[in-house]
């Protein structure tokens, strides 16, 4: 008895002392991507944060481990949004929004949104601009304090004065003020270094530029190049200083050229890309993030009266059609394209819809699985911890009841999420 007792004693302490969860996933179809081909009736092992097996067959484990049945589903690495903006959203409120709220107004908003993107199934994005609440809200994500995704942020995106990321673009004369490279606006190499330094300092992950004008920003012209070739180039090997990858915002083609010539990780929206653009980007290795998803949001709201500042509707109703097209030509090139919607353009949770605009454009679902996961992982630098469901790399997984492969629509009603071994959604 009394040897039965101090046993059962040993157990328990045994058990506190390295007070590991295990869950198994049983999962119908297996999408691990480190392939392109499907495995049926498989079991992901999970302890803690990690994969720690992936074996055939449903295995059972101890009646305390958590086993969760996925026999109808496809299961899949975490999806990955590289091009999002968390701190906003579209509506005909944004442009005065600006001037009433206030950083705790802006966090309260991103924390629903960061939410509603976890549980569309995206565990990782990359935030690309906003006020700097971004890194507060990725570290609260990453304490704990608020659900969400893995960030990666840029802070603030950098323009130069009166470029697409100017944060006094459109104000009255007075309230313009004279932002610089504290604020992310620059105008020659020395303020490039300075700029990237600061967003260093306040805790970016990666850097954005505006190599050309935008839609949404109230301005004029949407294509024109806005950085010299000489600030391209000191933005970029400031980033790479710092360890930190570069994206540049590109509608027009000069702008785009001085981007990729400059060296920077990749090219958002790219709107006018042509064959020789699309050439050099191969030759640099430069990524293509499409955000399809944006350009059919602009197109379509620009419709709508009042929706938009006037002299953003016809810039929206120009450019917003035309990125679908140029995607599909980017992929039957053989451009690198990683996933990437521009949501908080479009509407947060909505960034599974641009698996059907990239199917719909000729990609075959597979390979826009792969680029919302293993390419996206890449161009982030994680291939290490995420992009597939591997031995040894962060829990974050997903599954959708069906066969993606078959419909992709099925990508914007994910019904399981896993991330970092705690599940979100079930
Ligand atoms: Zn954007």
């Amino acid at each position: 008895m009394k040897y039965l007792l101090s046993l059962l004693i040993a157990i328990v302490w045994l058990n506190l002392s390295d007070a590991q969860t295990t869950t198994y996933l049983h999962c119908g179809t297996l999408l691990d991507m480190t392939s392109l081909n499907p495995q049926s009736e498989m079991t992901i092992i999970i302890t803690d944060d990690t994969i720690t097996s992936i074996e055939k067959g449903y295995k059972k484990g101890s009646q305390a481990i958590q086993t969760i049945d996925l026999k109808e589903h496809t299961v899949m690495p975490g999806l990955m949004d590289m091009h999002v903006h968390i701190e906003h959203e579209s509506s005909p409120k944004r442009y005065e929004e600006k001037f009433r709220h206030n950083d705790a107004d802006i966090a309260f908003r991103a924390a629903k949104y960061a939410q509603k993107t976890l549980q569309a199934g995206f565990t990782t994005v990359r935030d690309l601009g906003g006020s700097g609440v971004n890194v507060s809200l990725r570290n609260a994500i990453n304490l704990g304090y608020v659900d969400g995704p893995r960030i990666y942020t840029a802070e603030k995106s950098l323009a130069t004065t009166g470029g697409h990321a100017d944060p006094t673009n459109g104000v009255r004369n007075d309230l313009k003020g004279n932002p610089g490279p504290k604020e992310g606006v620059i105008n020659s190499v020395e303020d490039a270094y300075k700029a990237v330094r600061q967003r260093y300092k306040n805790g970016a992950d990666c850097i954005k530029i505006t190599a050309t004008g935008g839609v949404l920003s109230v301005a004029k012209d949407g294509s024109g190049p806005q950085f010299t070739f000489e600030e391209v180039q000191a933005v970029v090997k400031a980033a790479k200083d710092y360890g930190m990858t570069t994206a540049a915002h590109a509608h027009g083609i000069e702008g785009m050229r001085r981007a990729i010539e400059g060296g920077i990780t990749s090219i958002e929206h790219g709107t006018m890309m042509n064959d020789e653009l699309m050439e050099l980007m191969k030759k640099h290795g430069t990524y293509y993030v499409p955000t399809i998803s944006a350009g059919k949001f602009v197109a379509e709201k620009a419709t709508i009266p009042g929706f938009y500042p006037a002299v953003i509707v016809p810039k929206a109703l120009a450019i917003g059609p035309m990125i679908q097209e140029t995607f599909a030509k980017a992929y039957k090139k053989g451009v690198k394209i990683a996933y990437g919607t521009d949501t908080g353009v479009s509407y947060h949770g909505d960034n599974g819809k641009e698996f059907f605009y990239m199917v719909e454009a000729g990609m075959p679902a597979i390979e826009a699985i792969h680029s919302a996961t293993v390419s996206a992982a890449d161009l982030l630098n994680v291939s290490d911890e995420l992009g597939t469901i591997e031995r040894g790399k962060f829990a974050d997984i997903v599954a959708v009841k069906g066969n993606p492969l078959q419909d992709i629509k099925l990508m914007e009603s994910i019904d399981f999420v896993m991330k970092g071994g705690v599940v979100y959604l079930k």
